[in-house]
């Protein structure tokens, strides 16, 4: 057995990373490692939410399967980092559960081809793109709220376009996954009163893409210009 961390170590481990400034916890829900999968015990993940919640911080939830979503909505995780493609095909009972409990989805979905580099045929890696791509039109047609983001911090793919191209195949249309993008995150960390809207006294954040995501959606990641507070910080070449 893995060794498991007390609850008093976690709470403690939560509040020491909130005061070092993290604007929210990421717990990993479960995880498969080399011959099992890992999941977090319940009572320890509901001690590191609550902590969490206590000083107004998000939590997120890494998942591998139906056991850890499971354990990421009893606990009362915001945010799941990721879809499930290697667990069993989201129900529309599973999708019910997330939504009444609030619960939004980063779809993630470039990650799989990354995590699956060298280990598995083509045909498995489409596979499970195909699967993941299900998991999300399934949670977004039930009113799911999707924030657009990369879970990742590990690999070096950078490039948003086939993330935006997978969240169209799910069936999303531009004014969803623009809202995902803009007004769903905003009102999600409590930023929509001045971020997620184009208008007069809102953030002067925002990007000018080359052509337009209306007729393709890729051209969400072709960038011309961002803009933050006003000032360009990123110019095409
Ligand atoms: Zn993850």
């Amino acid at each position: 057995m893995p060794e498991v961390e007390s609850i008093p170590e976690a709470k403690q481990r939560v509040r020491q990373q909130i005061a070092d400034g993290a604007d929210g916890i990421k717990i990993f829900a479960n995880s498969v490692e080399r011959n099992s999968t890992l999941t977090m015990p319940l009572e320890l993940a509901q001690a590191i939410v609550s902590e969490a919640h206590a000083a107004h911080k998000p939590v997120f939830a890494h998942v591998a399967n139906d056991d850890g979503i499971e354990v990421a909505l009893k606990s009362g995780v915001d945010i799941l980092a990721h879809t499930t493609p290697n667990g069993s095909p989201w129900s529309s009972s599973l999708v019910q559960q997330m939504t009444s409990t609030h619960t939004a989805l980063t779809p993630t979905l470039t990650l799989w081809d990354e995590e699956l580099k060298g280990h598995a045929a083509p045909d498995d890696a489409e596979q499970w793109k195909r699967k993941a791509v299900d998991q999300l039109r399934t949670f977004w047609q039930a009113g799911g709220q999707v924030l657009f983001g990369p879970d990742i911090g590990y690999i070096q793919h950078y490039d948003t376009t086939e993330e935006f191209a997978l969240m169209s195949r799910a069936g999303m249309n531009f004014p969803k996954i623009l809202a995902a993008l803009t007004t769903n995150p905003a009102q999600r960390f409590g930023y929509s009163k001045h971020s997620g809207r184009i208008a007069k006294r809102m953030d002067a954040d925002l990007v000018v893409l080359n052509r337009d995501p209306e007729r393709d959606i890729t051209a969400l990641a072709d960038v011309r210009y961002t803009i933050r507070a006003g000032k360009i910080i990123y110019s095409k070449k």
